[in-house]
C-alpha cells in the first residue's frame, strides 16, 4: 500500500460512521434465516465490528478446549455461536412477532426504537 492509498483508506474509514443496529443486548429477538430460523432469544452480545450477534441458545457450538487453570480436564464445551446481525429480527412482545423497527422521538427529544406495526416502544 503506498502512503497515498494509505492516506486516502483512512479518510474513508474516518466517514463511514459506526453502523447503527437494530438490535442491542438484552433484546430479545428471532432468527428469520438460516438453520436456526424461528428460534427466538435474548441478545447477549453484539459483535460490532463484525456484524454479528450472540444470541441465547441459538445456534450451540462445540467447541475443543484444552486443560486449563479453570478447566483442569479440557474436553468439549458447547456454546453459543454468532450469527449474522440480518438474519435476527427483534421481536415485538406486543404484536408477538418479529418486527421492523423505527425511530422516534419523544417530547422531551430523547430518540426511541419503536414497532413498525404496533407503535411499541423498545427500551433503548
Ligand atoms: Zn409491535
Amino acid at each position: 500500500m503506498t502512503l497515498i492509498n494509505r492516506i486516502v483508506w483512512i479518510r474513508l474509514q474516518k466517514k463511514m460512521k459506526r453502523p447503527k443496529f437494530h438490535v442491542k443486548k438484552n433484546d430479545l429477538v428471532m432468527v428469520i434465516a438460516g438453520k436456526e430460523k424461528g428460534k427466538t432469544g435474548k441478545v447477549l452480545t453484539v459483535l460490532t465490528k463484525k456484524n454479528r450477534v450472540i444470541v441465547e441458545k441459538v445456534n450451540f457450538i462445540k467447541r475443543h478446549t484444552r486443560p486449563s487453570a479453570k478447566n483442569r480436564q479440557g474436553g468439549i464445551i458447547v456454546k453459543e455461536g454468532s450469527i449474522h446481525i440480518s438474519n435476527v429480527m427483534l421481536l415485538c412482545n406486543k404484536c408477538n412477532k418479529p418486527t421492523r423497527v423505527g425511530k422516534k422521538f419523544l417530547e422531551d427529544g430523547k430518540k426511541v426504537r419503536v414497532c413498525k406495526k404496533c407503535g411499541e416502544i423498545f427500551p433503548n
